[in-house]
């Protein structure tokens, strides 16, 4: 037994050594990876993180973000659309994806409204292996872009239907409401699909009743519904729909569900197998999601998913040498920063009876900050559900400061509802978050421009302009690998 298994280790370790000495010589590879709403100050965030918070879980307290950005180059990028200055996912997603502008809510199409081929759909054509992972539902902006052409984002049953006739080798995200109608559902013959999806209960089947979900049975992809079956998946086709919408947050996410790191991962293994190379999208979607409701400790749970899913993609560029990795935004949500306060009061007395750095009575966020900012347990999204369900009763305003205490360890100062006969949790959660020195400009998008950062074959910088347009970012891409 003892050689046997001697010979399968030695055996594996040949082949391991020889699948790294003969493959990626001849291989290109493009991994794009897209922080959804990860503008500068919310990239920042995860690095200040990293660096700053006591109990910071990087042992040499540097993001893999900032390792990247260290290794490589730097640019500043302009996400302009057509004829606005603000910018939403899918005219963002687009410019990346095609190289034009194009309008607020366009799907793969030009300013006007003509398809555009994606770099991702000329790769396939090119023999290349194609990819998209998302956290969100793949018909969303940012993933349809790459695989679908249509006049609005809100088309997402047609948007389903382009994204399995472009058919990329790899699509994981969440999004199965969208290819199963309600009678699919009911059909019994389903029932042993249906059986292995542990959110069935869930669905809100949106599509229509036109053989979409047959399609997809018989389109030759292997379905998986959850983490195991994503781990054990083999391919070369693979379809992972892992919630009816959006994966959950991943501070509320339960273990069934999977990491980005896992979807990108499983991505990386199945597409390193076709010779000539591959493209592959990478997206942490819910960034976006979680800065729109103005919930920093969410963002930063989805900032450390993100970041691992870097070190990922950065240990398989370290491999396989004919890959350009780029990690950027589609665009800043939120306008997120961290400022400082004056402070008076009972809250100033308790801040100096616990020895919290002022200076002058200012605040100027202390380190510890942050590490409240990562210890909260539950998304504001779920508090706030979670208190919409409670019996008329028990709504008040004792109830909500303790949610918010015990989700966030802040303490609401007396009176912080003014008295108001219907206090409301939006506003505590708010003043909780000023409390910990985070400022919110709004809840929708800026039109900040974005970083972007590139490694290329090698791992070292790449040239690259240092300012630049999101269309440039395509041009990149396909001169590289077309
Ligand atoms: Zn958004």
């Amino acid at each position: 037994m003892v050689s046997r298994k001697f010979f399968v280790f030695f055996a594996v370790l040949f082949f391991a050594a020889a699948q790294l000495l003969a493959a990626p010589a001849a291989q290109k590879n493009v991994i794009l990876v897209i922080g959804d709403g990860a503008g500068p100050a919310v990239m920042a965030a995860l690095m200040q993180y990293a660096k700053l918070a006591p109990a910071s879980p990087y042992q040499d307290r540097l993001s893999n973000l900032e390792k990247i950005m260290k290794a490589g180059s730097l640019s500043f990028v302009f996400n302009t659309p057509v004829d606005t200055v603000a910018v939403d996912s899918a005219a963002s997603g687009t410019q990346l994806a095609a190289g034009v502008k194009t309008y607020p809510t366009a799907i793969g199409v030009d300013a006007q409204g003509g398809p555009v081929d994606s770099i991702l759909e000329k790769a396939k054509k090119a023999g290349y292996g194609t990819g998209l992972v998302t956290t969100v539902y793949l018909q969303d902006a940012t993933p349809a872009v790459f695989a679908a052409h249509r006049p609005s984002r809100k088309y997402y049953h047609d948007i389903a239907v382009d994204m399995l006739k472009t058919k990329p080798d790899i699509m994981l995200g969440g999004g199965l409401n969208y290819y199963v109608s309600k009678n699919n559902l009911k059909d019994s013959k389903y029932n042993n699909i249906f059986e292995k999806v542990h959110y069935a209960a869930a669905l809100e089947p949106q599509s229509k009743d036109d053989g979409l979900f047959e399609q997809v049975l018989k389109s030759g992809y292997q379905l998986v519904f959850d983490k195991k079956s994503l781990l054990s998946a083999k391919g070369p086709r693979l379809l992972g729909l892992f919630a009816p919408q959006a994966l959950p947050f991943v501070i509320d996410r339960k273990p069934a569900y999977p990491l980005l790191k896992d979807m990108a991962q499983k991505a990386l293994d199945i597409l390193a197998k076709n010779e000539k190379g591959f493209f592959l999208m990478i997206e942490g979607g819910l960034i976006d999601w979680a800065a729109h409701n103005n919930d920093q400790g969410a963002v930063l749970k989805e900032l450390l998913e993100f970041d691992e899913a870097l070190a990922v993609v950065a240990d398989f560029a370290a491999v396989h040498p004919g890959t350009l990795v780029i990690i950027t935004a589609d665009h800043d949500t939120g306008g997120f920063a961290f400022n400082y306060r004056y402070l008076s009061g009972a809250e100033l007395e308790q801040k100096k009876q616990d020895g919290y750095p002022l200076y002058e009575d200012i605040d100027y966020v202390a380190f510890q900050n942050l590490d409240k900012i990562a210890a909260q347990t539950k998304s504001f999204d779920a508090l706030i559900k979670a208190y919409a369900a409670l019996p008329a009763k028990n709504k008040n305003a004792k109830t909500i400061q303790k949610i918010v205490k015990d989700a966030t360890g802040i303490d609401l100062p007396e009176g912080w509802d003014g008295g108001a006969a219907q206090p409301d949790i939006k506003a505590a959660l708010a003043r909780a978050t000023e409390m910990l020195g985070v400022a919110w400009a709004t809840q929708q998008h800026t039109a900040e421009p974005v970083l972007a950062v590139f490694t290329g074959p090698g791992g070292g910088p790449y040239p690259v302009p240092a300012v630049m347009h999101s269309t440039q970012i395509n041009n990149i891409m396909e001169k590289y690998l077309l």
